[in-house]
């Protein structure tokens, strides 16, 4: 017959079972509202990652505290595991769980891990709520976890040091953290431990429920969400995660995401996933100089909130998407429900997430770059500069200008397309269409080609070039703008116009192999053209250099005297972290004799986004601090000469900031390193 307790106990963790399976499945109807889009495939490489980034927390060991989380992770699923002989033997106190019940190592690494939460959770709590820093919110509901997780590991001890006293289970012989509470009992009557062990395991169900039951029903969502978005996280390269869109789908009504619901589920278990820790918005350049986005309060406020809303709303009328509907549809739904009808036509941009918001992104890429649970930040904004752009044609009236440059001139800066090859003049280069079978293309880009002091990069490398005896040629006029600007900007029929225009520019000529000075096109090219045709191997001209020099092509005259100079070098966006390319700059700014090189405080992936990047470059910025101003200072504080660079944008947007920032008497200059290198031939 079942006892008293057994029933009490079956009746609660079927309730708050039903809670937790009601609550997580009206979460899983919400995602599946979102588009579809293949995460399935090479299972392989995803459980590769979900070993790296989710059971060892890679992603999160970046920062001191991320030791403490794994700690807190894994002393988690040592409890999770604990409860199982805990639950059995509060229930038949003669039955020990084999393995678990019965063995003093898994205790002991159990006791060790437990007090690794305990003391982890401690330091959580001093640096939330002493320290304060800004990228964590202290909200009731990470107090309520906090307190929750306490709750556990405590009435677990209290429990288990009452059952050393009163029964000595050899199991528990390694369990130091058991045998310290045990202490507390000492002398106690065998009837008190009893209540004590009664009155503290009932208290440990309890908590444990009501977590079950608090989880997927908080923020705290993510502790379930997470470990998913780490195994369905993009395979893609870093540069490659914008999909080029089917222009000609005459099915499509509505281009981008205009609606929350439009989103692939992926993007909408990102919402879920966010567990709010803040590295995001720490390193996120528009929110650092003071402009409405906040890439966390983008995912774990705006988007969850109106995802959550929303979402519980179509689910309960039934709809996978509120496009179709019309205004006679909303009046009849208003007349049952006024509130959710006025949720159900609200827009994303303009509702819920502001266009200052939106346009403030500089695709910089730091936040999902340095997001521990793989969360997906860059592709949300072009989707919804998408929808901007190409439904409601709705954007800075800068970027129109900008756009219809490309359309006419090809490039941005709207100077005439036949003065493209200007640079070359006088330097002898040959152009593909006369050249005779060149090995390489050097892409000078449109700054290269037209922005006069990213010319005189463009004339350094071709100088390197042809020192080193480099078979290439050039387009000159042929050449046209990559796209990058008006892709970022939401602009999906001007990026696939002039991608498709030099694709089959570059596969007449059989091209096959593309140098390139700016991080941009490189990553357009290598990236983003085999989606439309174009397959090539594109290197950027830092690394070739140091090829040429490596292998004994590109002699340096070791004569040449430069001045001594300190260089402090800044990682551009589109190299460092969507090429994950570090080295090549910094290994030839070290190969040139008087150069002391020095890093800034946010360098390598963590580097800081000099302001032009994501078509900024062609907007004004109207709003909080100059991002190239806050860069240029944090250059400044190393006290260099020079502020060294890989990429036109930043070489411009870095001089500019030098101009407002540096005395001119420190005569501070931005250099790339071809430009010194070029100086030794
Ligand atoms: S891509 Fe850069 S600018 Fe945009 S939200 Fe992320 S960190 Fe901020
Ligand atoms: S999006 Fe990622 S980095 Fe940003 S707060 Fe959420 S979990 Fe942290």
């Amino acid at each position: 017959m079942l006892s008293l307790k057994l029933i009490i106990f079956l009746v609660l963790t079927g309730l708050a079972v039903y809670a937790f399976v009601h609550a997580l499945s009206k979460k899983i109807r919400i995602l599946t509202l979102g588009a579809k889009e293949n995460r399935f495939d090479n299972p392989r490489k995803r459980l590769k990652n979900f070993i790296v980034n989710v059971l060892l927390q890679g992603k999160m060991l970046r920062e001191f505290y991320g030791y403490i989380h794994l700690f807190i992770f894994w002393g988690f699923i040592f409890i999770a595991l604990g409860e199982i002989p805990f639950m059995v033997e509060g229930l038949f106190p003669s039955v020990h769980v084999p393995l678990l019940g019965t063995s003093p190592y898994f205790y002991l690494i159990k006791d060790i891990l437990s007090t690794l939460v305990f003391v982890g959770l401690i330091i959580g709590v001093i640096r939330r709520w002493i320290v304060k820093p800004k990228r964590l919110y202290r909200t009731p509901e990470a107090a309520i976890i906090v307190i929750l997780i306490f709750l556990v590991i405590i009435t677990e001890w209290l429990t288990s040091g009452a059952k050393v006293v009163l029964d000595a289970n050899s199991a528990y012989n390694l369990a130091f953290i058991y045998h310290l509470f045990a202490g507390l009992y000492q002398g106690y009557s065998a009837e008190t431990l009893s209540v004590i062990i009664e009155i503290c395991w009932w208290t440990h169900v309890l908590i444990i429920l009501g977590f079950l039951v608090y989880i997927p029903n908080s923020k705290h969502m993510h502790l379930l969400a997470s470990p998913f978005n780490g195994y369905f996280a993009t395979l893609k390269p870093a540069g490659g995660q914008v999909p080029a869109m089917d222009l000609l789908d005459e099915k499509v009504t509505e281009y981008g995401v205009g609606r929350i619901e439009n989103f692939t589920w992926k993007q909408l278990l990102d919402c879920f996933s966010c567990g709010e820790c803040g590295r995001c918005m720490d390193n996120c350049p528009a929110n650092i100089s003071g402009k409405p986005l906040n890439p966390k309060k983008l995912l774990s406020r705006e988007l969850k909130d109106h995802l959550l809303e929303k979402g519980a709303e179509m689910t309960k009328l039934g709809l996978k998407s509120t496009a179709h509907l019309t205004d006679e549809d909303f009046r009849k739904i208003a007349k049952e429900d006024r509130e959710c009808a006025e949720i159900l036509q609200k827009h994303l941009i303009g509702d819920i997430f502001t266009r200052d918001e939106l346009w403030s992104c500089t695709t910089c890429s730091a936040c999902q770059t340095l997001c521990p649970v793989s969360n997906e930040h860059v592709n949300k904004i072009i989707d919804m500069r998408r929808y901007e752009v190409m439904n409601e044609n709705n954007y800075a009236p800068e970027l129109q200008l900008a756009f219809r440059n490309v359309e006419s001139k090809y490039n941005p800066w709207g100077v005439s397309w036949s003065e493209r090859a200007g640079w070359a003049k006088d330097l002898d280069i040959p152009v593909m269409k006369t050249a005779e079978n060149p090995e390489y293309l050097f892409w000078v880009g449109c700054a290269g080609s037209f922005d006069n002091r990213a010319k005189k990069v463009s004339v350094a490398t071709a100088k390197i070039l042809k020192a080193a005896g480099v078979n290439f040629a050039i387009l000159g006029r042929e050449e046209k703008c990559c796209g990058d600007f008006a892709r970022r900007a939401g602009n999906e029929y001007l990026f696939q116009f002039m991608a498709k225009e030099n694709v089959g520019i570059l596969n007449n000529y059989g091209v096959k192999k593309i140098i390139t000075t700016c991080p941009h096109c490189f990553n357009t090219l290598k990236n983003e053209y085999p989606e439309l045709g174009g397959n090539y191997e594109v290197i950027h001209h830092t690394q070739f250099i140091n090829q040429l020099i490596g292998e004994g092509k590109l002699k340096l005259n070791k004569d040449v005297r430069l001045p001594e100079q300190r260089i402090v070098y800044h990682d551009s966006c589109y190299l460092g972290r969507y090429q994950q390319e570090y080295d090549a700059p910094r290994a030839l700014f070290n190969k040139i004799p008087g150069v002391q090189l020095v890093e800034m405080d946010r360098n390598h992936d963590k580097s800081f986004c000099c302001g032009a990047g994501g078509s900024r470059m062609w907007m004004e910025e109207n709003l909080g601090d100059r991002i190239n101003n806050l860069r240029v200072e944090q250059a400044l504080s190393k006290d260099p000469q020079a502020i060294g660079a890989n990429c036109p944008y930043c070489i411009t947007m870095l001089e500019d900031g030098v101009k407002d920032k540096a005395k001119p008497e420190r005569n501070v200059h931005v250099v790339d390193p071809a430009e010194l290198i070029a100086k030794m031939i």
